[in-house]
């Protein structure tokens, strides 16, 4: 291409472009230097032939308005997936109680301060952990650090740290996701792990047998995400706690999924307040699963062992935010319907039925084939694996998917056997609203299309609901 001709020249310079009438809005509520990083951005693009130069300013002044309004870099999605405890979209979503205590918490408090003698105090975690001891009685101390790995991370390295060994059954070796297997994680501050058992059977011999001088700590985790079924056997955790009194070791009960208390409609989910009970020294548990708090590590159990990881250098490394502490006493001590993740854990399915049938009155007419279908949602998060939480969605086609994902507000639904189901199970009812008018826009937007282009090919006939 001949030099004049070639568009790259026509990428306007940094200097035009921040005084470019498109620009010059948003130079008082963003940074500099981000201004100047999505400059570069989009003229990079232009260079790669992935902008036109004439577009240039345009996706600037997208990019700074979306710094200017939403300062956290993400958008909030509404989550119509049925899946409560969302991987993908940050797990737990908080409360009122617990974002006020976010907001509350953003300024000074007084972390390390009595204010009544006005003098410095030990570190407080003391509110949130009083919160957690009047939720789990069966527990005497508790313990509040980042997150589940690093609950594992600190009991593991303070009971069994020096090269001694933390005995752990064959069944249990398992990969958490993104690729963290949780016996790599345990063997890097230089824990040694024993494996005792079989894949699908571990016997209380096996842990017998393990057991010498060098014998650290016994380590029995729950396998969130996955099940074993058939020719399996494993050592429950009374029994394990037998043998770990009679050798005089702890028991470190790694439960995951964050209940304190036994859930009915989770029956196979271990809890906080049964395992102590059962005779575990140690119950750690992640606050963004099942608990519905933000992330943490919680360490619940035998106040002597407590004090122990406390005094453990790595405690200082892996100790939790004042947020955090914040969020999750507000979690603790609000209403249970205040607590997302168990309202939507216990969400009726005639009111979820109904008020997707309420949508899909409102929508009656605007495309073919919207129907309200049986739906199961999930725990998600690796909690209860294959059990079904019965409910309802709105089945919409599945071309109403990608427009929904990214309008304003984002709408994730679950693309299932040709259509984009809606599961209110997640939403808060007062979002209803939002997705009606996400959903109408996004039918409308298509019937425009349609209209401006008659000849553009039909979709197939929309397949039935969902069995
Ligand atoms: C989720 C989980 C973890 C990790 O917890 P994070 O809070 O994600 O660090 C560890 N162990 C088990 C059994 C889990 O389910």
């Amino acid at each position: 291409m001949a030099p004049e001709r070639d568009p790259r020249r026509l990428i306007p310079r940094t200097d035009a472009l921040l005084r470019h009438p498109a620009i010059t809005p948003w130079l008082t509520s963003v940074d500099a230097m981000r201004v100047r990083g999505e400059i570069r951005r989009a003229q990079q693009r232009a260079r790669r032939g992935d902008l036109a130069p004439e577009d240039i300013p345009a996706a600037i002044a997208d990019a700074l308005r979306g710094l200017a309004s939403h300062p956290s870099g993400w958008e909030p999605v509404i989550n119509a997936t049925g899946v409560i405890v969302h991987t993908n979209l940050g797990r737990a979503a908080l409360g009122e109680p617990a974002r006020q205590a976010l907001a509350d918490s953003a300024g000074y408090v007084p972390v390390e301060m009595d204010m009544r003698a006005g003098v410095r105090s030990r570190r407080r975690g003391a509110e949130a952990t009083q919160a957690l001891l009047d939720a789990c009685p069966a527990a005497e101390a508790a313990l509040v650090v980042n997150n589940g790995a690093a609950a594992l991370l600190l009991s593991t390295a303070a009971l069994a740290g020096a090269g001694r060994d933390v005995i752990i059954s064959r069944g249990e070796l398992i990969e958490i996701g993104a690729g963290f297997r949780l016996p790599e994680l345990i063997e890097s501050t230089g824990v040694r792990l024993k494996e005792v058992g079989a894949t699908n059977r571990t016997h209380s011999r096996d842990y017998e047998e393990a057991i010498s001088p060098q014998a650290g700590a016994l380590l029995k985790v729950h396998p969130s995400n996955y099940r074993v079924q058939g020719f399996h056997s494993e050592v429950s955790v009374a029994e394990l706690a037998e043998i770990a009194r009679r050798h005089q070791l702890p028991l470190i009960m790694d439960a995951g999924s964050g209940l304190l208390h036994p859930e009915p409609l989770l029956p196979e989910e271990p809890d906080a307040t049964t395992l102590l009970r059962a005779g575990a020294d140690l119950v750690l548990a992640s606050g963004d699963k099942l608990l519905g708090g933000p992330q943490a590590g919680i360490i619940l159990g035998r106040a002597e062992i407590i004090a122990r990881l406390a005094r453990h250098p790595l405690a200082r490394a892996v100790r939790t935010n004042k947020s955090t502490l914040a969020a999750l006493h507000a979690t603790l001590s609000a209403p249970a319907a205040e607590v997302p993740v168990r309202a939507s854990l216990h969400a009726d399915p005639a009111e979820l039925k109904t008020r997707c049938e309420r949508i899909a009155a409102e929508l009656a007419g605007l495309v073919a084939g919207i129907e309200v279908c049986p739906h199961e949602g999930r725990v998600g998060g690796g909690g209860a694996p294959g059990v079904p939480l019965p409910g309802w969605a709105l089945r919409l086609p599945e071309w109403a998917a990608a427009p929904l994902r990214t309008g304003t507000p984002p709408v994730l639904g679950r693309i299932h056997q040709g259509a984009c189901l809606l599961d209110l199970r997640c939403v808060p009812p007062q979002q209803d609203e939002e997705i009606l008018h996400a959903v109408r826009r996004v039918l409308n937007a298509r019937a425009g299309e349609e209209a401006a282009q008659p000849h553009r090919d039909h979709d197939p006939e929309e397949p039935p609901c969902p069995s």
